[in-house]
């Protein structure tokens, strides 16, 4: 295993921090963001010209053949990128699920004419993409999928309703897992497809959460209508194209969660008072930042060695599922020892405190949804107990049953 660079990942480094330098504004704090105080309309607008900068410059899906867009470069590049990237002020998210998920879906199971017609516009920031997945009985049980596709003289015609769809209220094409036969089992009688959003009959109904954020919908299919090459991939095999593309979901997702936090709680910490002594002599106080600090240092090790396995032009194993599992619980415990260490303070926004609260408050919401999005703790668990640990697999009764029958 060796951390460090290859001489081939140094010099690209190198490439890519001379080209972000000319490019983009280097931040100032590790927990400022591009575009405070922005709307969406005019954040979108950011995103995409940055999306079509770094497209022109080759960067925008960097593992990616040259033919399709891409650099032809190696995943570990993509991983250099990103972290050099993270260092500057630029629009981010937007395209998350665009290059994470739904292109990498795309330019491996789409046809040579899905490949022309979507990859190059989406790369440019023009197209955003969302994924059509979970439904209000099929989130971790991904197989009880009902939304239904059934066989047209012209096509498809879809009927359903997805839910927690992140920006499809922004997003000109889906990737969507719909049920193109019930007299297989759960997971064999799925099939993928593409949809245009505009397309007549669907509905997109934006979610407001709790945070004041619109960043998920519900998402409702009456009657609408695909054409024959809306198919992505074989039909009835939107398992195995669905497995790949949460195979990509999982190492992006993990990317986020080894943040340094316990930093920012030993600076709060050093300012803030419990019973009018100084939080930072509270024995609770410094076992969290400890606790912290000790789940920081193992997710790193962990992500490394995924990094490890990419550089070697291997796939991170199966251990990755700690780095979610682990590094979203130690927002959420970290983001709540800050609110603790505000005292009745904690209740007003990091805007009103300070921009030193802005990191562990925005961890501290976000952590819940991070617990859940691309595999909740529990099924992190089964993964981890399953294929980490070799222990016996859940019990699966309905695995041979025909889905009209469960
Ligand atoms: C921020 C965010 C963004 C999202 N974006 C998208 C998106 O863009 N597209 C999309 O399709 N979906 C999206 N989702 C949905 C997400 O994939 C699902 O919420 C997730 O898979 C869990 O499904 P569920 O909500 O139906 O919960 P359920 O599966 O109903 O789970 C409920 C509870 O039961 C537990 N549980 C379920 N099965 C087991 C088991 N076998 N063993 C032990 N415990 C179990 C779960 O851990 C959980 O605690 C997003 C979710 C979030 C939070």
């Amino acid at each position: 295993m060796d951390f460090n660079d290859s001489p081939e990942e140094a010099q690209f480094r190198e490439q890519v921090r001379a080209w972000l330098q000319t490019h983009a504004q280097p931040k100032e704090r590790r927990d400022q963001r591009f575009g405070e105080g922005l709307d969406e309309s005019a954040y979108l607008s950011a995103a995409r010209a940055w999306q079509a900068k770094k497209a022109a410059a080759g960067y925008a899906a960097i593992p990616w053949p040259r033919a399709m867009g891409g650099l032809g470069g190696t995943p570990a590049m993509q991983v250099v990128y990103d972290q050099e990237e993270s260092n500057y002020l630029v629009p981010a998210h937007v395209f998350e699920v665009s290059l994470g998920t739904a292109l990498p879906t795309v330019a491996m199971w789409g046809s040579d004419e899905q490949k022309q017609r979507y990859l190059a516009l989406a790369l440019s920031g023009q197209d955003i993409w969302c994924q059509l997945f979970s439904e209000p009985a099929a989130g971790s049980d991904i197989g009880n999928v009902r939304t239904r596709a059934e066989r047209t003289d012209s096509g498809w015609l879809v009927n359903g309703q997805k839910v927690w769809t992140s920006g499809a209220h922004n997003a000109a094409y889906g990737i969507l897992l719909a049920r193109t036969n019930w007299d297989q089992p759960k997971t064999k009688g799925l099939s993928m497809f593409v949809v245009d959003m505009t397309s007549p009959g669907i509905d997109v109904r934006p979610i407001h959460q709790a945070s004041g954020d619109k960043h998920f919908n519900e998402v409702f299919f009456t009657d609408v209508q695909l054409p024959a090459d809306a198919l992505l991939g074989p039909e009835n095999q939107g398992w195995k194209v669905m497995m790949s593309t949460l195979m990509q979901e999982r190492f992006s997702l993990g990317e986020h969660f080894s943040g340094g936090l316990y930093r920012d709680l030993i600076l709060l910490a050093q300012q803030a008072t419990f019973n009018n002594r100084p939080a930072i002599d509270s024995e609770r106080v410094r076992d969290g930042i400890v606790d912290n600090y000790l789940a920081d240092f193992g997710i790193e090790l962990i992500v490394r060695r995924g990094m490890s396995a990419i550089s070697k032009g291997e796939s991170p194993g199966p251990e990755m599922a700690l780095v979610k599992l682990v590094g979203a619980r130690a927002m959420q415990t970290g983001g709540t020892l800050a609110r603790e260490l505000a005292g009745g303070q904690g209740l007003l926004s990091a805007e009103d405190l300070g921009s030193q609260w802005h990191l562990p408050f925005l961890l501290w919401i976000s952590a819940p949804g991070a617990r859940i999005a691309g595999g909740t703790d529990e099924i992190q668990r089964n993964t981890i107990a399953e294929r980490v640990l070799g222990l016996p697999g859940e019990i699966r009764t309905d695995r041979d049953v025909p889905f009209k029958d469960l």
